[in-house]
C-alpha cells in the first residue's frame, strides 16, 4: 500500500508540470477568450522622458474578479515577459490612456486606481498597462538574460526551480501533491499554478523569494492557509491519487474511474485508523490502528507516556478550528468516529481553573 501511493503521487506531479509546460506556449482557451485582454508595455523607467521599449503582450483579465492591485500584479508575474525587458521593478505598475510619449502614467497602487482603471479600460480603446525596468540592476538583469538566452532555456531553468520546490516541501498525508505548513498547523495547499508562480519569482530574484520562503502575494497570504478537515478522509485522497493514475493511462481524459474509489472505501471502512496532528507538528503520528475498545486516554499513553507537564493537560478535538468537537479521555474511539481515516488534533491546556474569571 505505502509503495502503490509514493508512486501515484510522482505521477500526479508530473502531469501538474506538463499542464503548465502547455499554459505557457500561450494557447487560448476558450475560458481565456472571454477574457478582455489588456496590452503591457515597459518603459525604461518610471520619470519622463522615458523610453517605451520593444515587446508587448496581451494579458488576458477577467475584469469582474480584478479587485486588488494584486490580482492584476499577479496575472503579469505568470507570464513570460519579453527578454528584453531584463527584470521589471516589482510592486510598481501603472496605467495610461493614451499612446503617447505624453501620456500620463497613473499609478494602479494610488487610492481608488484599481476603480477608476475598471471603468477606464470599458470605454478607452487605447489603455495600456505599463510596467518599469529595474534601472539599478540593469547590469545584473542583462547578464541574466545572456544566460538564459532562449525560451526553452528559461522553462528548463523554471521546471529545475520547481523541481527543488516540490522536493522542499514538507511531507502530507492529506494534500498528495504538496502543502505549506504554517507554525500554528494550517496547510495551504499547493497546485501547479502556486508552484508555478513560486517558481517565476525565484527566476527574477523577487526580494525575500527562496527554496523556502514563497513570494509574498496574495495567493500565499496566511489567511488561505487552513486546517486540514477531517472530512477529506484519507481514504479519499489515496482513490483520488489512483485516478490520477489511471486518467494519465487513458487517451479519454473525460473517463473517471469511479468503480476503483468506491471499492477502496468499502474495503477500508470495517476498521479505523486514526492520525494525530499538534499545532506544530502535522502530521505527528499517522495511521494509528484502533482496536475495539481503545479510549482516547489509551492512545494518549502511548504517543506521550511522560505525560503531560505539569499544571497542564492534553486536550483531543476534532480540529482546531472554532467550533471542533472536544473529546474526552475516556471515551471509546471507535464510538466517536465513523470514517475509516479520522483525525484528531491534540493540544494542551491549563489544569486550574481560577473560578474568579469565571463568575
Ligand atoms: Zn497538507
Amino acid at each position: 500500500m505505502a509503495n502503490l501511493s509514493e508512486v501515484a503521487i510522482d505521477e500526479s506531479k508530473l502531469s501538474d508540470l506538463s499542464e503548465v509546460t502547455a499554459t505557457q506556449s500561450e494557447i487560448l482557451t476558450p475560458i481565456e477568450q472571454a477574457k478582455t485582454f489588456i496590452t503591457l508595455v515597459c518603459f525604461d523607467r518610471f520619470e519622463k522622458p522615458h523610453k517605451k521599449l520593444d515587446g508587448a503582450l496581451a494579458i488576458p483579465y477577467d475584469l469582474d474578479s480584478v479587485k486588488s492591485f494584486g490580482d492584476v500584479e499577479e496575472n503579469i508575474l505568470s507570464r513570460t515577459l519579453p527578454e528584453q525587458w531584463g527584470r521589471i521593478k516589482l510592486g510598481h505598475i501603472c496605467y495610461q490612456t493614451s499612446k503617447t510619449m505624453k501620456a500620463d502614467h497613473y499609478d494602479l497602487k494610488s487610492d481608488g486606481a484599481i476603480i477608476a482603471f475598471i471603468s477606464e479600460i470599458k470605454c478607452k480603446k487605447n489603455l495600456q498597462l505599463c510596467v518599469y525596468q529595474e534601472n539599478d540592476e540593469i547590469t545584473r538583469a542583462s547578464k541574466r538574460i545572456r544566460t538564459l538566452e532562449t525560451e526553452s532555456d528559461t522553462m528548463n531553468t523554471l521546471n529545475n526551480i520547481k523541481k527543488k520546490l516540490y522536493d522542499n516541501l514538507p511531507s502530507c498525508d492529506i494534500h498528495v501533491q504538496g502543502c505549506l505548513i504554517s507554525d500554528n498547523g494550517k496547510h495551504l495547499k499547493l497546485d501547479g499554478d502556486l508552484i508555478t508562480l513560486w517558481a517565476r519569482a525565484i527566476l527574477i530574484k523577487m526580494q525575500g523569494v527562496d527554496e523556502l520562503t514563497p513570494p509574498n502575494i496574495p495567493s500565499f497570504d496566511k489567511n488561505k492557509y487552513r486546517y486540514p478537515t477531517s472530512k477529506r478522509s484519507l481514504s479519499e485522497v489515496h482513490s483520488e491519487s489512483l485516478i490520477d493514475t489511471t486518467m494519465q493511462s487513458t487517451t479519454n481524459s473525460t473517463v473517471q474511474s469511479v468503480t476503483n474509489s468506491a471499492a477502496i472505501s468499502t474495503a477500508a471502512r470495517s476498521t479505523l485508523y486514526l492520525t494525530l496532528h499538534t499545532k506544530k507538528k502535522s502530521p505527528l503520528k499517522s495511521n494509528i490502528y484502533i482496536t475495539n475498545n481503545m479510549t482516547f486516554q489509551n492512545l494518549l499513553n502511548y504517543v506521550f507516556p511522560n505525560g503531560p507537564p505539569s499544571g497542564k493537560r492534553f486536550i483531543i478535538k476534532s480540529s482546531l478550528e472554532i467550533g471542533g468537537q472536544l473529546f474526552l479521555p475516556d471515551q471509546i474511539i471507535n464510538q466517536v468516529f465513523k470514517e475509516a481515516y479520522s483525525h484528531i488534533w491534540i493540544d494542551l491546556e491549563d489544569v486550574e481553573v481560577k473560578l474568579d474569571d469565571l463568575f
